[in-house]
C-alpha cells in the first residue's frame, strides 16, 4: 500500500536526520524536512500530511499550482516550498501558493517576485537566495563577488530581496555540483551563510542536502533538507 511505503521511506529519512544531528551535536528540531513531491500526485501529499509532514517542495509551477489547489481542497495543510528554477512570468502564480521560495538567483527575478507578492499576497513571502557553489554562471545560483554579471551578484540579489516590502530575506540555498564532494560544496555554502548573517542577522536558513547527501549538509549547518526519492521512491525519468 502506498501509505505504508511512504511511511517507511519517511521513517528511514527521519532516522538518518536524527543520526546526522547526533553526530554533529545538533538538535533535530533545528532541521526542517522538506519532502520534494515533484512528479508525485496530490494524494501522496495528503498521505505525507497525515503522517505529520508539514513542509513539501516542488520545482515546476505548472505541476505545483494545480497540486497545491488539489491538496488544499482536501483540507490538508502543508507549507509549499518552491525549490526549482523560476521564470519571471511564473512569479504571479507562485506567490499565490508558495510559503517559501528557495531559488532566487538574480536581481531581476527578485524584483519580479517582489512585485508579484506586493500585488497578489497578504503575507510576506520567505525567500532564500540560491548560491552558485562552483561559480558557473550557466547553471543556477547567484555568484558571490560576481563582477561579470551584476544581475547575478549575490550581495545585490540579497539586498534586492531584503528591500522588497513583500519579501522576507530568510537565508540561502545550495545544490552540491555533481562533480564535487558534497562536503566541499556545503562548506562553501556555510561560508556564504556566515557572510549573509553578518549583514542580515535574521537570514538564518540554510537549505542544503538531498537524498544522497543530507548527512554532509547537516554536518555543515543545514536548517532545511530537501528530500524526494528517499521518501517517495525513485522518480520516473520522463513524464
Ligand atoms: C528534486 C529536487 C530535490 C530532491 O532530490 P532527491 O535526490 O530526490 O532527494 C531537492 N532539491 C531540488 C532543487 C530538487 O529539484
Amino acid at each position: 500500500m502506498r501509505e505504508e511505503e511512504i511511511a517507511a521511506g519517511l521513517a528511514a529519512v527521519q532516522d538518518r536526520i536524527g543520526a546526522a544531528c547526533a553526530a554533529a551535536g545538533r538538535d533535530p528540531a533545528e532541521v526542517t524536512l522538506v519532502v520534494v513531491t515533484k512528479t508525485y500526485p496530490a494524494s501522496d501529499v495528503q498521505v505525507l500530511a497525515k503522517l505529520g509532514v508539514t513542509d513539501v517542495g516542488e520545482n515546476r509551477d505548472q505541476e505545483a499550482a494545480p497540486k497545491a489547489v488539489a491538496v488544499e481542497a482536501t483540507g490538508a495543510q502543508v507549507r509549499w516550498h518552491f525549490v526549482g528554477q523560476l521564470q519571471r512570468n511564473k512569479c504571479r502564480s507562485v506567490v499565490e501558493y508558495a510559503d517559501v521560495v528557495h531559488s532566487v538567483d538574480s536581481v531581476r527575478l527578485a524584483r519580479a517576485l517582489g512585485g508579484a507578492a506586493d500585488r497578489h499576497r497578504e503575507r510576506p513571502l520567505d525567500v532564500l537566495v540560491q548560491v552558485s557553489l562552483d561559480r558557473d554562471p550557466s547553471r543556477g545560483g547567484a555568484v558571490v563577488g560576481s563582477t561579470v554579471e551584476p544581475d547575478r551578484d549575490f550581495d545585490r540579489v540579497a539586498v534586492t530581496v531584503a528591500e522588497a516590502a513583500s519579501l522576507r530575506l530568510s537565508g540561502i540555498m545550495g545544490v552540491a555540483p555533481m562533480s564535487w564532494p558534497p562536503e566541499a560544496a556545503f562548506e562553501r555554502l556555510a561560508e556564504v551563510a556566515v557572510r549573509l548573517r553578518a549583514a542580515y542577522p535574521n537570514a538564518v536558513a540554510v537549505s542544503a542536502g538531498m537524498s544522497a547527501d543530507l548527512e554532509q549538509a547537516i554536518a555543515h549547518g543545514a536548517t532545511h533538507v530537501r528530500i524526494g526519492s528517499a521518501v517517495l521512491g525513485t522518480r520516473p525519468k520522463l513524464r
